[in-house]
């Protein structure tokens, strides 16, 4: 499989956020959204077998642990990454998934927590979630909706409740979007749309979901990579 990087940090984002994790990053994704600091995922990276992508993992992290398979758009490389999956969870590791949800998810483990991205409208990337995918959550996976206007929001809590969303899944997530070119402080100048807004109209709607900063760009230069 094409992979653009390996390696250990804190889990930045969902419930997990906060735990170290090994980050398997796989190269290439479908989609362009406007606010993506992962674009240097695009392209590049190199060919690694399951077998020297778990002896990194080994590596990095060999007493066990979270692995997160992500990118770029992970399921793109659907006829490698599953096995990969698989062979993880075999070898004790738990296993994070994030995905775009563009791509079908129903031949993911049944044990892997699925971290599943809802595109709103202001990504660019609208109407790219595959509805089919809802029939593929489970009560550990969680849905992630990344807002950078106020639409965004109405977009996602409208999809929430139409959906019943919070019913089905382990958490339902509002994250702000972050510039691409941030970099310097680390703190919430750099969110598209402020953190206390998000959390003001949660608030007042009542909203079934869970505000999420990105941990890591709190922690690390925003613009810093593999951390
Ligand atoms: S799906 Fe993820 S990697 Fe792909 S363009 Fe959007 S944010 Fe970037």
């Amino acid at each position: 499989m094409q992979i653009t990087e390996i390696y250990k940090s804190l889990q930045g984002e969902s419930t997990y956020a906060g735990l170290p994790c090994v980050f398997v990053r796989l190269t290439g994704c479908n989609l362009r959204c406007s606010w993506c600091d992962s674009e240097y995922t695009f392209y590049g990276g190199r060919k690694l077998g399951l077998e020297q992508v778990v002896d990194e993992v080994k590596r990095l992290s060999p007493e066990g642990g979270f692995v997160e398979i992500t990118g770029g758009e992970p399921m793109l490389q659907e006829r490698e990454v599953v096995p990969l999956m698989q062979r993880l969870l075999e070898e004790g590791y738990r296993v994070l998934l994030e995905t775009s949800g563009e791509r079908p998810l129903e031949r993911v483990p049944a044990s892997v927590i699925k971290i599943v991205d809802v595109k709103c409208p202001d990504s660019g990337e609208a109407g790219t979630f595959r509805m089919e995918n809802l029939q593929a959550l489970s009560p550990s996976d969680e849905v992630k909706f990344v807002l950078s206007t106020k639409a965004d929001y109405e977009f996602a809590v409208d999809f929430v409740s139409q959906h019943q969303l919070a019913t089905r899944v382990n958490a339902v997530l509002f994250s702000p979007a972050f510039r691409k070119d941030a970099t310097g402080a680390r703190d919430s100048s750099h969110c598209l749309i402020d953190p206390q807004q998000i959390a003001e109209w949660m608030i007042a709607d009542n909203v079934p979901a869970r505000l999420g900063l990105q941990l890591h760009k709190f922690i690390w230069d925003p613009a810093v990579k593999g951390v």
